[in-house]
């Protein structure tokens, strides 16, 4: 039906890059993908291993995914990112940005240069994945204080747990409350409390460790989940937190005047059933915390 020209023309016309790859990572072979708004030509590949071009761990992925799909003689589908930098001798010509691919990969039945080989095709899904990435952040972020919302923190909190059910690892919670937090925003109006709430979050992002969690539970409440530390290692960092908080927000002049906060400092025990248990007993502290005076952090037995 097709001549062999016409064959050949219809493999460049292919949207998507589709590359013939040898069980040792060599490109053998490209068709298609050639509008580079999309895709960068990557005819020089041809000849050159994987190893040759990118850098040694994204080399050995790509030659692992060769091999599941080659073992499995079914299509093997992944997503990978890699930018233009990634590739040696890469053109300029093409998107400068970073881009996901989603590779569906097949092995062919006949050997290519002596060697089992694939057809590995990259479709450009970076507008998926950032529209992804997006959707996942207005899910799991806390529009106001741009911490991670109360849905986004049970969840954390329930991973944290199971680690310290199987392994024992330990993890301290602190839940804290601004103290007559209603007057703000009576007298000053809501926009003012709502700089209050983003101000004590901005003070949790400064002072905290990259890997602890600060969540807004809601109103002027907060957790902060600090993984990998007891009780007692996070009793000082609670303090430290809760002074620096009340400084930063009596900086804000006549809003944050006399503004502290409470909190309730607890940690995953043994006889925990779940991690609502925990939120339970650090909610209990914060309450007697409120209960002795305010200003101030208590901890659970
Ligand atoms: P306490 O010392 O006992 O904590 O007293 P409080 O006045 O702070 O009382 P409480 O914590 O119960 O009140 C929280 C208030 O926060 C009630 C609600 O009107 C207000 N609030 C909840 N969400 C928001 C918000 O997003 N922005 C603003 N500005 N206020 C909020
Ligand atoms: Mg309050």
């Amino acid at each position: 039906m097709f001549s062999g020209t016409q064959l050949a023309a219809v493999l460049n016309a292919l949207p998507d890059p589709a590359f013939i790859l040898t069980r040792s990572g060599r490109y053998m072979a490209i068709f298609g993908g050639i509008d580079a708004r999309y895709y960068h030509d990557g005819s020089h590949l041809i000849g050159k291993t994987i190893h040759q071009v990118l850098e040694a761990a994204k080399a050995s992925w790509f030659q692992q995914e060769i091999e599941k799909a080659l073992l499995s003689q079914a299509l093997h589908i992944v997503e990978y990112g890699l930018a233009a930098c990634d590739v040696k001798g890469l053109q300029s010509d093409g998107p400068a940005y970073s881009l996901w691919f989603e590779g569906r990969i097949q092995a062919l039945d006949f050997p290519v240069n002596g060697e089992d080989a694939v057809l590995w095709v990259a479709s450009n899904i970076t507008a998926r994945k950032e529209l992804e990435n997006r959707l996942r952040m207005l899910s799991e972020i806390d529009a106001l204080s741009g911490l991670l919302n109360r849905r986004k923190l049970m969840h954390v909190l329930a991973e944290h747990f199971d680690t310290f059910q199987r392994y024992g690892t330990p993890l301290a919670m602190l839940i804290f409350d601004i103290d007559h937090f209603k007057r703000v925003n009576d007298e000053h109006g809501h926009l003012a409390g709502d700089v209050v709430i983003r101000t004590a979050a901005d003070v949790c992002r400064s002072e905290l460790r990259s890997t602890d969690a600060p969540a807004r539970l809601g109103g002027d409440e907060f957790v902060v989940l600090m993984p990998h530390t007891t009780r007692d290692q996070a009793a000082p960092i609670a303090e430290r937190l809760r002074q620096r908080i009340a400084c930063t927000l009596q900086a804000l002049g006549s809003i944050g005047e006399g503004a502290t906060i409470s909190g309730g400092l607890c940690e995953f025990r043994p006889s925990d059933g779940s991690c609502e248990d925990v939120l339970k007993r650090g909610d209990d502290a914060l309450y007697q915390a409120k209960r002795a005076g305010r200003n101030r952090i208590l901890c659970t037995e």
